[in-house]
């Protein structure tokens, strides 16, 4: 047996037989493969990653040409070139490939992800009517469903974390659904706790919140999830009886240490204005809140931002598919924690950082009238530590440093469209030509989910079917009720 097979083989000891077709076919309906890769602690095994071009998205290590990444028990151990090869090692020959972080979504919605292709642009068709009518019909499996999907989406194109602004919580049934669903998926992530649907005043259940977090440490898959708050402003800013719930819950939130998401956006004028101004107003920015979207936020709103030390997440594809305006990275060239997010692969239409990042610059070069107006590497360290420090988790994601979690991604560059490529920065690569069906490996603290193209531990097309036939229920239940 050679080296490089004796390191699959005891890697394949670590998975129990995941990537094995028969093992995903055993499977019982709507869960994961027996020996998920990513259930539990981070793996104990080691990794070495040989002769990479290295984008360490760390400022002061820089790109690091033709360098060896050696990863253990789940961490990045060391970083340089020619590292000696440990006994037993995982041996991943990666010369003429590009290493990167994991890119970071910052902010997402994977529970609706079955209903993509649903949304037809009309009045009857957009996307709030036909997700409002539609999620009042999931059973827990659906949610279950979707945020599975959504999850292994995220990892076959790169994406190594998320944090899934879970805001269809129909009932505890429900949420224990949704995190069930993260606690199987193959995915660092924050589930943030909402409220019943998008548009009901029902409080979030905060007994339950509590509950999960007294016990987080045997929820959380082995440190792999956080918990937060999906929090919501009132439908109507001067409700005060819906503002008495708002602060509530904002107020838990505080107590309780958890971090939060909150929606500002709007395709109604002066909408989302007022509603950075009231978070500023009622003083409720703070480190540990992120702003999504905020799209025409002004320059004192940012300023108010900056100096409460919170995050602020946009989402490009969705904030241009619904008209929240256009996504203008300049505005943003003062904000300190500025990540990238999907907003949910449904109404993104495709789980995929490289087209985010390409709208982002070509939205800036079209508007700036400039080529010169964003650059590639830019947009990256955004879709990697810019997400990371949004999150507040950049001390242990976003960045390639030893001591950190191994959370990285293996672009191959030798698909058609990136011909031609001979060496050198890849930044403009990445950002212009890239596709996730080039990321050929995905590792989630120092596990392989991805490998050679291939996921481990999922059998996607029984995932495909599963999330065909529970959109195709909901519908059914949907028109039943509704004719
Ligand atoms: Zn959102």
């Amino acid at each position: 047996m050679s080296r490089r097979d004796l390191g699959k083989a005891m890697y394949g000891a670590v998975l129990a037989g995941a990537s094995t077709d028969a093992a995903a076919e055993a499977t019982p309906k709507n869960a994961p493969a027996k020996g998920a890769p990513a259930k539990g602690a981070p793996g104990g095994n080691v990794t070495l990653i040989r002769g990479a071009y290295v984008m360490t998205m760390d400022a002061t290590r820089g790109d690091l040409p033709e360098a060896d990444i050696l990863v253990r028990d789940g961490r990045i151990a060391a970083l340089d070139r020619a590292l000696p090869v440990p006994a037993g090692a995982d041996i991943v020959d990666a010369a003429g490939a590009v290493v990167l972080p994991g890119f970071v979504d910052a902010h997402t919605h994977g529970s609706i992800s079955q209903m993509r292709g649903l949304y037809g642009n009309t009045p009857e068709t957009a996307f709030f009517p036909v997700t409002n009518r539609l999620s009042a019909h999931y059973t827990p499996e659906d949610t279950y469903l979707g945020m599975l999907l959504s999850a292994v989406e995220n990892v076959a194109s790169g994406i190594t974390t998320t944090a899934d602004f879970f805001d269809i919580v129909r009932d505890r049934d429900h949420a224990e659904a949704g995190l069930r669903a993260l606690q199987d998926a193959p995915i660092r992530a924050r589930l943030l706790y909402g409220m019943k649907s998008k548009t009901t005043a029902d409080p979030i259940d905060l007994a339950h919140v509590e509950e999960w977090q007294r016990g987080w440490a045997q929820r959380s898959a082995g440190g792999r999830l956080s918990l937060g708050l999906a929090w919501r402003l009132p439908q109507d800013l001067d409700d005060a009886q819906a503002w008495t719930i708002k602060q509530r819950e904002w107020e838990a939130a505080r107590r309780l240490g958890l971090p939060m998401q909150v929606h500002v956006s709007g395709t109604v004028p002066g909408r989302a204005a007022a509603m950075f101004d009231a978070l500023i107003g009622r003083r409720m920015l703070h480190p540990n809140l992120q702003v999504i979207h905020a799209t025409d936020a002004r320059d004192d709103q940012l300023a108010a931002l900056e100096e409460a030390g919170s995050g602020l997440v946009v989402t490009p594809l969705t904030e241009h598919r619904v008209g929240y305006g256009l996504t203008r990275i300049d505005r943003f060239a003062g904000t300190r924690r500025l990540g990238f997010g999907i907003d949910g692969s449904a109404l993104a239409g495709f789980t995929d950082m490289f087209a985010l990042m390409r709208l982002v610059a070509l939205t800036q070069a079209g508007a700036t009238r400039d080529e010169t107006a964003v650059s590639p590497r830019r947009l990256l360290e955004l879709a990697t530590v810019g997400g990371a420090r949004a999150l507040g988790l950049d001390a242990e994601i976003g960045a390639l440093v030893p001591g950190r979690a191994a959370d990285l991604q293996i672009v191959r560059l030798d698909a058609w469209h990136l011909a031609g490529f001979d060496g050198g920065d890849p930044s403009g690569l990445l950002v212009y030509s890239a596709r996730p069906e080039d990321v050929a490996a995905v590792m989630v603290g120092g596990r392989f989910v991805k490998r050679d193209r291939r996921l481990l531990g999922f059998d996607a097309a029984a995932l495909l079917g599963q999330a065909r036939s529970s959109i195709r229920s909901i519908r059914r239940r949907a028109l039943r009720a509704d004719p």
